[in-house]
């Protein structure tokens, strides 16, 4: 029989070398290993983005050893669709790797209408895991989210569906993004009363936002946490894209995102002089933004977002170098302090 399949679909066969290279860090003090470097399905992963590049990227992200993906219940647009993109690519991908994976996904914003669907409440985030699965077609996440810290529900209520939805198998590990260190400390001691397997805070840090150098470092320290930083190029700012225009179809040129040109524009100036620094070790600003991240003691994994293979594999390369000299350190402080 002969079989002229014109698909050109292959099956995908994951890189057996792809534990070799890569570098893992402890989470806090919890059993689990973290990749220096792990996915973002924030933007590129929804319904109106291509699937092969999405594909693409999942794949290149295994085969390189990076075993963490991030999601969350409201990813898209729409919401919810990059849980179901993730799902079925999952299924086509990596179903037999599961064990291999660690998949994460939240809930803690706004995700469907009425008094139900937003914050923290017992109700939201019982409901929100479950239609989660569903889309992703798992039976459990390894890491499930608060996404953000909620004033008008009691903390006990969330910690205690925190706790709930780790006892019914539903995900293994439980972490909190955006929270203070005050309701970090809370939220702490309450999810150690209760047993709950709390490994890490998920915070917005890089060389534009270092407001986490504050307190939140140190209270993760203090409490055995993990932490994995979010949006560690600043949506891109950190790279030297932007550096003589405004390239079509990056994120500050397209709409309806979070990264506008006015933003672009106003960082310019320091841009250009931190990718002077990144030439003189060798690296691109990209690279010696993540490597400045993986300096950070405090550090468990630097959570990327990529709109190709290509940036990925860019990005990658920053674990080759993650020490700085004193004389970096200094001139990187002497532009970047004022974010702290
Ligand atoms: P980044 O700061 O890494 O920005 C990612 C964007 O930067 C890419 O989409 C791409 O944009 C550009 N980029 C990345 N690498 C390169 C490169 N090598 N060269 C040139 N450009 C590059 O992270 P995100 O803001 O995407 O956040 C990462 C993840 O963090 C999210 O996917 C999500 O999982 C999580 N997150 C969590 C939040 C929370 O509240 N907990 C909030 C925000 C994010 P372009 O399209 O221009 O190519």
């Amino acid at each position: 029989m002969h079989i002229n399949d014109k698909s050109n679909y292959k099956t995908y066969l994951p890189k057996e070398d792809r534990y070799e290279k890569t570098l893992y860090n402890r989470c806090g003090k919890s059993g689990i290993l973290l990749p220096a470097i792990s996915l973002g399905l924030w933007h590129n992963f929804g319904k109106y983005d291509q699937m092969a590049n999405a594909e693409a990227i999942l794949r290149t992200a295994f085969d390189h050893g990076i075993t963490h993906f991030d999601l969350a219940n409201n990813y898209g647009p729409p919401y919810g669709s990059a849980e179901e993109n993730f799902g079925m690519l999952f299924q086509q991908n990596f179903k037999s790797y599961r064990n291999e994976l660690f998949i994460a996904t939240k809930a803690g914003y706004d995700m469907w209408p009425g008094p139900y669907g937003n914050h923290g409440s017992r109700k939201y985030l019982i409901s929100s895991i479950e239609d989660s699965l569903q889309r992703m077609n798992l039976d459990y996440v390894d890491l499930f989210y608060h996404h953000r810290p909620d004033p008008n529900t009691p903390l006990e209520e969330t910690a205690i569906a925190l706790y709930d939805i780790v006892r019914q198998g539903k995900a293994l590990y439980v972490g909190i993004s955006r929270y203070s260190s005050d309701e970090t400390t809370a939220m702490a001691s309450l999810l150690k009363e209760l047993n709950v397997p709390f490994i890490i805070h998920q915070s917005r840090y890089s060389l534009f936002d270092r407001a986490i150098e504050n307190d939140l470092l140190s209270t993760l320290t203090e409490n055995n946490l993990g932490c994995i930083a979010f949006s560690p190029l600043a949506q891109g700012m950190l790279t030297d894209k932007y550096i003589d225009r405004i390239p079509e179809n990056s994120r500050a040129a397209k709409s309806k995102t979070y990264l506008d040109i006015t933003a672009v524009n106003e960082k310019l100036s320091t841009i250009k002089k931190l990718n002077e620094i990144a030439k003189k070790r060798g690296q691109k600003l990209h690279q010696m933004a993540i490597s400045w991240l993986l300096y950070q003691k405090a550090i468990t994994s630097v959570l990327v977002g990529v709109s190709s293979s290509n940036q990925l594999i860019e990005n990658l390369k920053a674990t080759q170098n993650i020490d700085f000299s004193s004389e970096e350190i200094q001139q990187i402080d002497e532009l970047t302090t004022m974010f702290i």
